[in-house]
C-alpha cells in the first residue's frame, strides 16, 4: 500500500526521499507547508479512521463500477458527487481530529491527509517520483 521512494524536484533538481500511501495500520500524512512525512497509527484516531475508510470505501466501489459497466450499480452523477463530498468531509474531519494528537510540524505547518509531496529544499510540489525504494503495508 505504502511506498518509500526517491523523488526529484523539477524546480531545483535536488533528489530526496519521501513516502506516501500509508499502510494497513497507519496513515502517511504530509505537512501542508514543507511536505515532511508523519505516520499516524489508526489506533490513535479510531473514529476519524473509521469514518474516513467508510467514505473512501464507498467511493472506491463507485469508481470500480464505472470502470466495469457490466456491474450495474444505481449510481448517477449526483450520487458520485455526493460520495466525493463525503470523502472531502471525512478528510477534513480527519485532519481536524489529528491535529490535537500529533501536533504541528516543526516548521509550524499542519499535517494533513491528501497534502502534496513537497521538495524539502525549495518546497515545490513540482516533483517527480523516480525510484521506489521500499514497499510496505
Ligand atoms: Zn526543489
Ligand atoms: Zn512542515
Amino acid at each position: 500500500m505504502g511506498e518509500m521512494y526517491e523523488a526529484a524536484c523539477r524546480d531545483c533538481f535536488h533528489t530526496f526521499q519521501s513516502s506516501d500511501g500509508g499502510g494497513f495500520h497507519f496513515f502517511d500524512l504530509h505537512c501542508t507547508e514543507c511536505g515532511q512525512v508523519q505516520s499516524v497509527a489508526h489506533d490513535l484516531i479510531p473514529e476519524a479512521t473509521e469514518q474516513y475508510h467508510r467514505a473512501a470505501g464507498e467511493a472506491l466501489a463507485v469508481d470500480y463500477s464505472n470502470a466495469k459497466p457490466l456491474i450495474a450499480l444505481p449510481v448517477d452523477g449526483e450520487e458520485l458527487s455526493r460520495l466525493r463530498e463525503a470523502i472531502a468531509e471525512a478528510t477534513a474531519r480527519f485532519n481536524e481530529a489529528i491535529e490535537p494528537i500529533i501536533g504541528r510540524c516543526s516548521c509550524g505547518g499542519r499535517f494533513a491527509l491528501g497534502a502534496p509531496v513537497r521538495c524539502p529544499f525549495c518546497k515545490s510540489t513540482n516533483t517527480q517520483r523516480r525510484v521506489t525504494l521500499m514497499d510496505y503495508d
